[in-house]
């Protein structure tokens, strides 16, 4: 085993903030500003006319709605991507948004600082 003589930097990992907006998933998210890590982050994909992309996307844990991250902003490979959560853990999501608007909704927007 190796000794640490000199503790180094602590090793965060990756991380980025992204907006919810649904993107490449029908642009219906809802706006919140997440802390993704890349455990968040899962590998979708869609065929057109047998020409397969690659997307990389995570699932806001508010509303339940997919969005794609822009190539740019993807992970560095060395990082392992998450699972894709379950339709039936998405829908459960989206169900409890439901349960949000009924009892905040007529609050309006609620900024979080
Ligand atoms: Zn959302």
């Amino acid at each position: 085993m190796v000794e640490v003589v000199k503790p180094g930097r602590i090793q965060k990992g990756w991380s980025k903030k992204f907006t919810c907006t649904g993107a490449g998933n029908g642009d219906h998210g809802c706006g919140a500003v997440l802390l993704v890590s890349a455990y968040d982050i899962y590998e979708t994909s869609s065929t057109v006319h047998a020409e397969t992309d690659y997307y990389r996307t995570f699932c806001c844990p508010q509303c339940g709605v997919e969005t794609d991250i822009p190539t740019k902003d993807w992970p560095p490979s060395s990082f392992p991507l998450g699972k894709r959560p379950s339709d039936a853990k998405r829908k459960r999501i989206g169900e409890g948004n439901l349960k949000r608007l009924e009892t905040e909704g007529a609050e309006g927007e609620h900024e979080q600082p």
